[in-house]
């Protein structure tokens, strides 16, 4: 977990933002527990720091350039939900034929 999911977890109950069972629409804000919101602090404070350090900050940029964007990757229709989904990593070999975009809808 880094900064951005402790404060998922701090603003939402159990870090969930949408609910599945109603068309994931969005839950309510300030659910969450506010020991994540310290978590969460604690988290920015290292960042800021890693941010600081000139050689973090040198292959952090090298990182951002050489990286695929996520929206150049391949998009695919989930056969279940409908959704669209995003190539991963775990699909490198077998990508052709991925019809889900999760177990949850592989199993359904
Ligand atoms: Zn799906």
């Amino acid at each position: 977990m880094g900064y951005t999911r402790a404060r998922r977890y701090a603003n939402y109950k159990g870090g969930k933002k949408y609910d599945e069972t109603k068309d994931y629409a969005q839950l309510e804000r300030g659910t969450g527990e506010t020991e994540k919101a310290a978590a969460a602090t604690v988290f920015y404070d290292y960042w800021k720091h890693a941010e600081a350090n000139g050689l973090y900050a040198a292959l952090k940029k090298q990182w951002k350039h050489e990286r695929v964007k996520k929206q150049d990757l391949p998009q695919k229709v989930c056969m279940n939900c409908g959704r669209p989904f995003t190539w991963r990593k775990k699909w490198e070999k077998a990508w052709d034929e991925v019809k889900y975009c999760s177990d949850k809808c592989k199993k359904k």
